[in-house]
């Protein structure tokens, strides 16, 4: 019987944190407090003001199967009001292509009718061969079962076994190898290396396909995406303001101690007692203000994330890029800590900022400096012949916290989910599902839905 009256910390404000409040606050629990340490909410969405309007230094865009952000839009009272977002193509030397069109590609013409042909094949896989695979979250995935969510607007609740879903633990690229889809990553790349998400011949297949599956990946390539006039901050700002209770700002945790049935929780010098706490700030670093167990330290101690640069970037107005651009030959391994893709939010506008995006990490190499990263990619746009007068804000952000495939298979997900509920502790935020704002979101409805 849920005790409606629980005192429930909520540590991190955002996608997760206050998605977290919000479905609490569905089921009819008031006494939660969300404890933000920013001046704001948001976390990664974060949309700075420019010359009257608002930019993304972080998330960009959504899906129409964005059902969780969807709950959020009906709570909050806001719509998807953005500027329609499109995209072309540069090789790596700056010269406009037109990659998947075959008249434009005469040579190419039998790779991309086979490649037509394996994402039909892949479509069909995921459907049969890996039934259960889009579900929110990993639970069970590394031993073959899945239990979860269907991720349709119902979101009808699943489960089963599927001995064929413990392929997912394998690094996506060796995953499209052994079905015999290799050409598919030439159409998943774009969504997903450019977007920060690491290179395919490392991450693990499961975090590839649950945040791309098949209809998110249509919607990316026809372009149906959804996107917000005053920038993804404002989802969750907006949401803030719904709340109950709202995000309480600049808070400095210091310490987390669980004891005697109750959560402690040191805020800015202050003691404050609560029944049970949700984390949704990245777990890796909890050793550092909680009292962690040992089974917390050795888990959260696999956790990796990739380091993902943006800056913003004013441009001549005779410079500024025409569209967004996705140069593919840089989202390749071998050219970590290149120009991937660069952004042209407002394309009724020429004095407004574009913003670029690169990854200056890939496992068996060595970490780019920051610094080294930054001059490279504004030699890119030079070469791009989009050349930047000035960069106006940069961030190196904390991206995509997730494990490795050996680590996936030997059932992280599995031990981490067995802990929920421990010590009144309960886990969400990016690497609980994926890193963006959709699973987060839906990761904190369903452990609202488990748990409380
Ligand atoms: C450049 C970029 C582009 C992206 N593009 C997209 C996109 O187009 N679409 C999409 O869906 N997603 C996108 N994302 C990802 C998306 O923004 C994140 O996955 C999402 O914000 C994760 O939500 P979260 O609440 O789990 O974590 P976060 O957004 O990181 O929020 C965590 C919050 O916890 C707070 N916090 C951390 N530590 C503490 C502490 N000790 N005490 C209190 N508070 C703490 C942080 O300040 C932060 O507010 C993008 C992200 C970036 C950076």
């Amino acid at each position: 019987m849920a005790n409606l009256d629980e005192k429930i910390c909520i540590i991190g404000g955002g996608p997760a944190g206050l998605s977290a409040g919000m479905y609490l606050e569905k089921k009819g629990y008031k006494n939660y407090t969300i404890l933000e340490k920013n001046d704001h909410v948001g976390g990664k969405c974060n949309s700075p003001h420019y010359n009257g309007r608002r930019y993304e230094m972080g998330a960009i865009m959504g899906v129409p199967s964005y059902y969780a952000v969807h709950d959020v839009e009906e709570f909050a009272g806001i719509q998807h009001d953005g500027p329609q977002l499109n995209r072309n193509y540069k090789n790596k030397d700056g010269k406009v292509i037109e990659p998947f069109e075959p008249s434009k590609n005469l040579m190419k013409i039998p790779r991309l009718l086979k490649m037509k042909k394996q994402v039909k094949l892949f479509g069909e896989l995921l459907e049969t061969k890996y039934k259960g695979y889009d579900i929110n979250g990993h639970r069970g995935v590394s031993q073959g079962r899945y239990d979860g969510y269907a991720c349709t607007p119902g979101r009808e609740k699943i489960s089963g076994e599927n001995p064929n879903l413990k392929d997912l633990s394998m690094p996506f690229k060796k995953f499209c190898e052994m079905n015999g889809v290799e050409l598919v990553q030439d159409i998943w790349i774009g969504p997903f290396t450019s977007f920060g998400y690491g290179y395919f011949d490392e991450i693990p297949a499961a975090y590839v396909v649950k945040y791309l599956d098949f209809q998110t990946t249509m919607n990316f390539v026809k372009c149906n995406l959804w996107t917000w006039k005053d920038g993804t901050q404002s989802i969750w700002e907006r949401l803030n303001d719904k709340l109950c209770n709202k995000a309480r700002l600049n808070c400095d945790i210091t310490k987390v101690e669980r004891k005697d049935g109750k959560v402690f929780v040191t805020v800015n010098g202050q003691v404050e007692e609560y029944d049970k706490i949700i984390v949704t700030s990245p777990l890796q670093y909890i050793p550092d203000y909680f009292d962690a167990t040992q089974d917390e330290k050795d888990l959260f101690s696999k956790i990796d994330y990739e380091r993902y640069d943006v800056l913003a970037v004013e441009t001549k107005p005779e410079d500024h890029p025409e569209i967004s651009y996705y140069v593919f030959e840089n989202m390749e391994p071998e050219r970590y800590g290149h120009l991937m893709v660069y952004y042209r939010r407002w394309r009724d506008e020429v004095n407004q900022v574009i913003t670029t995006y690169a990854l200056r990490n890939h496992t068996g190499d060595p970490e780019i400096p920051y610094e080294t990263c930054k001059k490279t990619v504004l030699d890119d746009l030079k070469t791009m012949k989009n050349p930047a007068s000035a960069v106006v804000n940069e961030n190196s952000w904390y991206y995509f916290p997730h494990v490795d495939s050996e680590t996936y298979a030997s059932g992280w997900y599995e031990k981490v989910e067995g802990m929920q509920g421990t010590n009144n502790t309960f886990y969400a935020g990016e690497v609980m599902a994926f890193g963006d704002m959709d699973e987060t979101a839906e990761y904190s409805r369903e452990l609202v839905d488990r748990f409380f």
